[in-house]
């Protein structure tokens, strides 16, 4: 099973061109691991439907599958627009306005652009940019009025300018709240749905997440969506207070200059897996398979890249939510992980990049305990490691190690059996056969030989936190036969 066995994970974003439960399924027996439902573009009565429909399809195809709902944030964005649209003219002056607010005094109606934000005259200043739809408009702050509250600015771009897009302020500390109604809404959504995991837009401090956490229920994990500078100048707050992180390429190349995410992506990827925190790389990963059933040169390396840095999970956003070829996509991500990860265990011996030194998390006595069973599983040659888990803390701690051999987690949780399946390495297994050491131990075995994992009399090692009913304590090690 070790060379087959992908250890990187597919996350796909849902949209349009998947809803379809044929696409839907395919897209999930093909490889997907988690499916991302962004709030932003999904009224909740069909969230609703895709939820009970992937549970459904995953119990079919007999993997787990993690179901990750998308909170909008604070984003900030151009109101409705007169016909829906603008034009926009270099070097023309635009005035930016609350929405539903009279428009500035002595403004051209084709100059108008009104903002979600009524706080935008109070937070930039002349000089500052305001940029449009991902940053294909840019304007510099000219004037700025506080009653009425409007913005003048200039525009160095052209093009024609949609309602509902989206604004970047680059530089600016904005002091939205974390959350909006709205987010509030799909929060307590999530909890009578029982969503896996939910992820946070737009965080810029940890107080952000904390208020999250507070209407969250307690066993659904929070992603950091890292894309603002804020939060880069707080990771090290925002880390310890998240479950998960998600390299938002998208807004960061828009809030940062798009030169610096390279980097910036290494550094999150490394930061979060010091501290055993999954990391999801996103946004326009395959992005030219919108159109065509075939990636470019350039975004396979990218993806390779990622998990090269040491990616937990790659994701699709537009790709299987809005292309022409949402199954070919998942197929491609599949393709390019398994090679990455055959070369790199050809050369190293290693499947995934460790992290360099002894981190944070493994001077603790979960990282020691985690750590120490990768050397056991080289002196005895296991083919496999074994963590028994309710929480999944016992899985992500020794994922973070990065091992060889795949990590077969067994769990009597329903929850954790679906978060895991967006763990670098861990082939999630739900068992109901009672919680003590040996019951689990003899599942360990059943589910090994069945996989052709091993052959009997092969050693293999197994760590756990007992007494089993704590979460967060990883405390065993022992080494057990097939
Ligand atoms: C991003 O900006 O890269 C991202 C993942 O966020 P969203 O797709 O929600 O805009």
């Amino acid at each position: 099973m070790s060379a087959g066995f992908r250890r990187a994970k597919i996350v796909s974003t849902i949209g349009p061109a998947s809803w379809d439960p044929n696409v839907l399924h395919d897209l999930i027996e093909v490889g997907t691991d988690a499916v991302r439902i962004n709030f932003t573009h999904t009224p909740t009565d069909r969230a609703a439907g895709l939820v009970r429909r992937i549970s459904d399809m995953a119990r079919d195809v007999g993997r787990p599958v993690a179901i990750i709902g998308d909170l909008g944030g604070p984003k900030i964005r151009v109101g409705d627009l007169p016909g829906d649209q603008l034009e926009i003219e270099p070097e023309g002056t635009y005035w930016f306005f609350p929405e539903g607010d009279d428009a500035p005094a002595g403004s051209s109606p084709h100059r108008q652009i009104p903002t979600t934000y009524p706080e935008l005259a109070e937070e930039v200043a002349p000089g500052n940019r305001i940029l449009l739809d991902d940053g294909h408009f840019e304007f510099a702050v000219r004037e700025v009025s506080d009653d009425p509250p409007w913005v003048s600015a200039v525009a160095f771009s052209a093009g024609v300018l949609k309602s509902q897009k989206g604004i970047n302020l680059p530089g600016v500390r904005v002091g939205a709240p974390a959350l909006t109604e709205k987010d509030i809404a799909d929060i307590e959504f999530s909890v009578e749905q029982v969503i896996d995991y939910l992820a946070l837009s737009f965080v810029r401090q940890p107080s952000d997440l904390e208020t999250t956490r507070q209407k969250m229920d307690r066993g659904c994990l929070l992603i950091a969506k890292i894309e603002k500078s804020q939060a880069l100048e707080n990771l090290a707050e925002i880390l310890p207070l998240s479950d998960a992180v998600m390299v938002a390429r998208g807004d960061l190349g828009v809030e940062l200059p798009y030169e610096e995410v390279p980097m910036i992506q290494k550094r999150i990827i490394r930061l979060a897996q010091e501290r055993a925190r999954p990391v999801i790389t996103a946004t326009q990963m395959l992005e030219s398979m919108i159109e065509s059933p075939q990636p470019t040169r350039a975004e396979v390396s990218d993806v390779a890249n990622a998990l090269l840095d040491g990616t937990d999970a790659v994701m699709l956003s537009a790709e299987t939510a809005a292309g022409g070829y949402p199954v070919q996509a998942v197929l491609t991500m599949d393709r390019i992980i398994r090679r990455i990860e055959h070369e790199r265990l050809g050369r190293t011996g290693r499947a995934g990049k460790q992290v360099e030194g002894f981190s944070k998390i493994q001077q603790t006595t979960s990282g020691a305990i985690a750590a120490s069973s990768l050397i056991a599983v080289e002196r005895v040659g296991a083919p496999f490691i074994v963590t028994f888990t309710q929480s999944g803390y016992t899985a992500r701690i020794v994922s973070a190690q990065r091992p060889s051999v795949p990590i077969l987690a067994i769990t009597d949780q329903w929850r954790t059996y679906n978060q895991l399946a967006l763990v670098w390495g861990v082939q999630p297994i739900l068992f109901h056969g009672g919680i003590s050491y040996s019951s689990m131990l003899d599942k360990a075995r059943d589910v090994a030989l069945e996989l052709g994992m091993g052959e009997a009399g092969q050693r293999f090692v197994v760590t756990a936190g007992v007494p089993f009913h704590v979460p967060g304590t990883t405390n065993m090690m022992r080494v057990e036969e097939l």
